[in-house]
């Protein structure tokens, strides 16, 4: 983007008509604006009661930069390092894929489950930036939770995560569960569930395809989990997988060959049946 005089943003209502008038839609104008004035994004009533406000030099300068970034198709919670899961705010970068709001369904299907558990070990596969385990420790502090993931990258950036806000979760290095010992009261997992060839991995190039891709039909991650979760399984605990939108139906063939039970499905915030789980037998 070339930056002209004219589109230079002189004040707050100025700003938010040059981003709108480049496509963007308001909100992520009104973020970005408050992302490079050094404020919150809590603040975005602020900026309405300060339309006729000036804008420092600098913060017009680094609005521009955010906005081509954006204009580029780099997503929003890249641009402003965070990203809101289930009442906490996390770190995220291109280390990690973004917490999804769908995702949020596989967090409170795990809360009722350990409901009057007090204490309960739990495993997340695949933590990423660690938004399900902490969310999870968050709600719940009794829980002893270990995440794990491939990508000592990813794990570098929920560490942080964990630090920062004070919640105490242990992570290991592990692909999948080849480096787990022991045995839990649930399993749950957001894995990479796209299909190599999806047309819809090309809109999440900025993410990384670690995260995402899982071979021809999407289910070689879930495979392997629901393959060797059972023995890392208390007899009659859960195992939670998150998949996509037409996968349901295999992912619960697997968990029946695989000796689960009480196979049931659920849907995300969007009405598509995005999480199943199955228990493995008491005995
Ligand atoms: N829900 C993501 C998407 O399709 C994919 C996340 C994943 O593979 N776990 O946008």
């Amino acid at each position: 983007m070339v930056v002209t005089p004219a589109a230079f943003p002189h004040s707050v209502a100025l700003a938010i008509v040059h981003a709108r008038g480049l496509g963007l839609d308001a909100l992520d104008a009104q973020l970005l604006l408050l992302h490079a004035m050094g404020m919150p994004s809590e603040c975005r009533v602020w900026l309405t009661a300060h339309a006729d406000d000036p804008i420092a030099p600098s913060a017009g300068t680094l609005f521009l930069t955010l906005l081509a970034r954006r204009l580029a198709g780099e997503p929003l919670a890249y641009i402003l390092g965070q990203k809101e899961f289930y009442g906490i705010s996390l770190s995220v970068d291109s280390r990690v894929l973004i917490p999804r709001p769908d995702t949020e369904t596989l967090v409170e299907w795990s809360l009722e489950i350990l409901a009057g558990h007090p204490g309960a070990r739990v495993l997340d596969l695949g933590t990423g930036s660690g938004a399900i385990a902490l969310a999870l420790k968050h709600q719940r502090p009794d829980l002893q939770i270990l995440a794990l993931d491939a990508s000592a990258a990813a794990l570098e950036l929920a560490r942080q995560n964990a630090a920062r806000l004070g919640l105490e979760v242990c992570f290991l290095q592990s692909d999948w569960l080849r480096a787990v010992a022991g045995v839990f009261d649930l399993i749950l997992s957001n894995p990479p569930y796209v299909g190599d060839a999806d047309p819809h991995l090309a809109e999440l190039a900025w993410e990384p395809e670690q995260a995402l891709a899982a071979g021809a039909d999407g289910l070689d991650d879930l495979r392997e989990i629901i393959a060797t979760a059972p023995p890392h399984l208390q007899p009659g605990s859960w195992l939670l997988v998150e998949h996509g939108h037409d996968q349901a139906r295999r992912v619960g063939e697997m968990l029946r060959d695989c000796g689960f039970q009480q196979i049931t499905s659920r849907r995300d915030l969007g009405g598509i049946e995005r999480c199943s789980a199955g228990r493995r037998p008491v005995q």
